[in-house]
């Protein structure tokens, strides 16, 4: 159809389709699903996609230019359209209307704003109505027009985030009047005087009056649609996604259908499995004579579509059986037949795109039309039970299952219930529904930003609201837990909840919140800005007070998926550990190894920290061997206990490494102290301290350089393990240790340190008459390092990557004081990602590549790890994969997650 070299416009229809399911970057997925659907045979309102190239266009030629492009084709789609409904856009008599929705390659819920039946007018209306033989209908369709195009496309909002929707208050306002509680109550001459006051509210706030003309309409969405594009919470939530804002999304018009048209009519959402828990039962939820998003904007109380997922609504929502059939019948119930095709529906899609499918469907009169399918979210647990079951269904491979799991949200898994001792004692104050599981106690905060500062405070809190919008994501966040008093489990505060691995209950219809006053009430009883309350996303409770939490429980599909990830990955996977109990949780997690053991940790514990600065203090080295001596039991004790719960895997110890003004007090008081206890004066203690004071910190006295001035601390830390090893060698413990010497830029630095070891090993090993087999090898965290690393190599037996500080040096800027200027970077796109977060592979990933080749080239057998954050990032372990490194190191809870990523960098390969 299209004269223009390039089509801008897709056709989607029963008699023709031009898209597929494959065109997503094209036509986005709403509308490459929309195109799929059709040529599966599936019943969906024709219409035509407006491609991604022309937001493009749009955003980077203006508004005029690409209108230009897209008109003649638009036209054309429209005539396709009519041609499909046999009626006229435009047409007063019988009119065709349209609903214009956008839709970007990555599903994005709730972010861009749909509107539903264009091409109303106070001639249409009549129309509508005298072909429908229902005036309320058409007069609730136009109300519901005039009301979304209002706030979309012509801006009307309310004027402060404590005020209301302009129009909800005038739909309250008659209401009121009428006295009357639902919308479905309100009548045609009510609708009627809510389409004249909305319209006398946008001429008023606006200064424009409402469009006349159709086409008008119809080009004014698009552009809507466009700039929507570029509105702040499609930024926001982009950003928190990494979705590219370079992307760019299409528009779909299309045909309307109307779920408002009776009690034969409904609209409704449904999951082909659940996704909360992966379960697989197709549920979902939709209201009778209802339109577009009433199920998800929790006006009224929706119904489940199957008959099980009612019952167990009921259940949780405390309505008795009789009460439930009689008011909030399941789809399965109220219309077989309707129940049977969708299920049908929902069977071939999930069959097809082999993966849970999220679906909007409407009901006009009896006849079910498909408006909407995409792969759904789900919960991190939702994710791996969703993922084993379809491989054990022989729906998908063994590779693909992994790849379904996305690995940092493994995290939900993991994360804390309630302790269920504390649980016992706490008090339901009310019950909402399980929308997305986990346990969290926090302070009742009203407002998304109120949230975003309490949090930057340092405070836990659970964001409560009526409702949660859009504008509330960064807020949503930062929270521990999300409570809402109106919405289904398909809500927006439930499916952005459910994305982001939050816990959150919603619906909880007896929570009454007055945003003026800042207080919740349930009953009689009222909770202030402040009071604390927890939350259980499981089932849906709300208690009082704090209650403390438990570790997660970790077997079936979780330990499945664990398995199989072993399977496919090659990177090794130890663990940050400095004491054994962190060590006994990371090899429950599947560690293979200690990547890094902070022995300066072990240095600030109870009487510790009085050797270490009674060592500090010391004017010459027979005072500091003194002070050491202390040390060395204590350091032994510590080695024995992390040799003894890693037998048989590496525990890679690291030498001191902070430098020592970290282990004294700055403040007077401490010094105070310090001075009593050390019984030296107060004025001996400051000048210590400000000798010891440093510029930068970070690159001052600090790694190798203290044990190269101090070489007896060296040797003591070295005795230390020696003698830990031999003792639980003893005891028949398969001791593996490998000592590691920090921030070496120099061979000679290294070599230095090599001497003092392995003197002390010598003279270890001939005292007790037996030796170790232990590995001696230095952290690559200085630049320098990584560019002699042939020659460091020849010397030392493994390399493992400091990668926090390899990025400080080779970035030069420090972790500590990149967060005055890092947020504005990323915003301003100067990195792609925090690099502390995610290695710069472009950057400071050529060091790493660099030093693992030379490193090999002088010696093929020498072992290359990385400890440090990046560890248990998954992009990162991808980079870590190809660069050829034997083992990534993280803490204890990332564990499952290196796993997990490096099998799919294996699998990516
Ligand atoms: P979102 O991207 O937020 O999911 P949609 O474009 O899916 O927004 O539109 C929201 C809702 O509007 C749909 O779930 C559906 O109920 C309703 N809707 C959209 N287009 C139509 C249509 N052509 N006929 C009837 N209802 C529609
Ligand atoms: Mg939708
Ligand atoms: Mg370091």
């Amino acid at each position: 159809m299209n004269m223009a070299q390039h089509p801008y416009v897709y056709l989607f229809g029963s008699s023709r389709t031009d898209g597929a399911a494959s065109m997503k970057n094209l036509l986005g997925g709403k509308g490459a699903n929309l195109a799929e659907m059709c040529r599966l045979g599936i019943t969906v309102p024709s219409g035509f996609t407006i491609s991604t190239e022309a937001c493009t266009v749009f955003t980077e030629q203006g508004k005029d230019a690409a209108l230009k492009l897209i008109e003649a084709e638009v036209l054309q789609g429209v005539a396709f359209v009519e041609g499909e409904m046999g009626k006229k856009f435009g047409n007063a008599a019988d009119p065709l209307l349209l609903s214009v929705r956008s839709g970007a390659r990555a599903s994005m819920p709730g972010m861009m704003d749909t509107i539903l039946n264009l091409g109303l007018n106070d001639d249409a209306v009549r129309g509508l109505a005298a072909k429908a033989g229902n005036e309320r209908f058409a007069w609730d369709s136009y109300r519901r027009f005039v009301q979304m195009y209002g706030d979309v496309v012509m801006g009307l909002k309310p004027v402060s985030k404590e005020d209301h929707d302009p129009f909800e208050v005038v739909i309250e306002m008659v209401k009121k009047k009428r006295g009357v509680q639902l919308d479905t109550d309100l009548d045609t001459a009510d609708l009627k005087e809510l389409v004249a006051r909305f319209k006398a509210l946008i001429r008023a706030r606006i200064g424009r009056d409402f469009p006349t003309d159709p086409w008008e309409q119809l080009w004014g969405a698009v552009v809507a649609v466009f700039e929507s594009w570029n509105n702040d919470r499609a930024r926001v939530y982009r950003e928190l996604n990494d979705i590219p804002q370079s992307w760019g999304t299409a528009v779909n018009v299309q045909a309307m259908v109307f779920g408002n048209l009776g009690d034969s009519s409904a609209t409704g959402v449904a999951f082909s499995r659940d996704a909360g828990t992966g379960e697989d039962l197709f549920n979902g939820e939709f209201l009778v004579n209802a339109q577009g998003e009433d199920v998800v904007a929790g006006i009224r109380t929706p119904q489940q579509v199957s008959l099980v997922g009612s019952r167990r609504w009921a259940e949780l929502a405390l309505v008795g059986e009789e009460e439930r059939r009689a008011k909030y019948p399941s789809l399965e119930e109220l219309m077989p037949q309707i129940y049977q095709q969708l299920l049908h529906a929902e069977t071939t899609l999930e069959n097809h795109f082999k993966d849970m499918q999220d679906l909007e469907f409407t009901i006009q009169e009896g006849k079910l039309w498909m408006l909407q399918t995409r792969n759904g979210k789900r919960t991190g647990a939702a994710m791996v039970r969703i993922a084993m079951e379809m491989l054990q269904q022989g729906m998908i491979d063994e590779k693909t299952a992994l790849q379904r799991v996305a690995p940092d949200r493994l995290n939900d898994l993991l994360h804390p219930i309630f302790d269920p001792k504390a649980l016992k004692a706490a008090a339901v104050i009310a019950r909402g529904l399980p929308a997305s599981p986990g346990a969290a106690s926090g302070q009742i905060v009203f407002f998304a930003d109120e949230a975003e500062e309490w949090v930057k405070q340092g405070k836990a809190v659970i964001l409560v609201r009526q409702e949660t919008s859009p504008e509330d994501l960064r807020g949503m966040s930062v929270a521990k837990g999300i409570l809402t008093a109106r919405g289904g489990m398909t809500s927006h505060a439930a499916v952005v909840a459910r994305g982001m691995g939050k816990c959150c209950v919603s619906g909880a219809g007896a929570v009454h919140v007055d945003y003026k006053a800042r207080t919740m009430s349930i009953g009689d009883k009222s909770y202030a800005e402040g009071e604390w309350i927890s939350l259980n996303g499981s089932t849906g409770e709300v208690f009082a007070g704090k209650i403390t939490t438990k570790d997660a429980e970790l077997s079936g599909d979780f330990g499945k998926l664990m398995t199989l990830a072993d399977k496919f990955k090659r990177l090794e996977v130890r663990t940050n550990a400095d004491t054994p109990e962190e060590a006994r949780v990371a090899r429950s997690f599947g560690a293979t190894g200690i990547g890094l053991c902070r022995t300066e940790h072990m240095f600030f514990e109870g009487e510790r920290i009085n050797a270490v600065r009674e060592m500090i203090l010391a004017d010459d080295e027979a005072g500091r061997r003194k002070a050491l001596a202390k040390l060395l039991p204590m350091q032994r004790g510590d080695f024995e206990g992390l040799f003894r719960e890693m037998s048989g895997l590496p525990v890679t110890i690291r030498l001191l490494d902070p430098p020592l003004h970290e282990f004294v007090p700055h403040d007077e008081a401490g010094q105070k102290v310090m001075a009593q206890q050390m019984g030296v004066s107060l004025a001996k203690i400051r000048m210590r301290v400000d000798d010891l004071a440093e510029f930068n910190p970070m690159l001052g006295h600090r790694g190798c350089r203290l044990g190269i001035t101090y070489p007896e601390i060296t040797e003591m830390q070295a005795r230390a393990i020696f003698e830990a090893g031999l003792n639980m060698q003893a005891q028949g413990i398969d001791v593996k240790a490998e000592i590691m010497v920090p921030l070496v830029g120099t061979v000679r630095e290294f070599n230095a340190q090599a001497e003092v070891i392995r003197g002390t090993a010598a003279q270890v090993f001939a005292e007790r008459g037996e030796g170790l087999h232990y590995m001696l090898g230095t952290m690559i965290e200085t630049p320098r390092a990584a560019l002699v690393a042939d020659s460091i190599g020849k010397q030392a037996e493994f390399f493992s990557f400091g990668t926090n500080d390899l990025t400080q040096m080779a970035m030069g800027f420090s972790r500590d004081d990149a967060g005055k200027f890092l947020p504005e970077y990323l915003k301003k796109g100067m990195y792609e990602h925090d690099p502390f977060r995610s290695i710069d592979q472009k950057g400071v990933g050529l060091l790493v590549e660099m030093a693992v080749q030379k490193g090999k080239a002088v010696r093929p057998d020498i072992e290359v790890g990385v400890c440090g954050e990046h560890g248990g990032d998954p992009a990162s372990v991808a980079f870590f994969h190809r660069a050829g490194l034997d083992y990534v190191s993280c803490s204890p809870f990332r564990v499952p997650i290196a796993r997990l990523a490096a099998a799919q960098a294996a699998i990516g390969e």
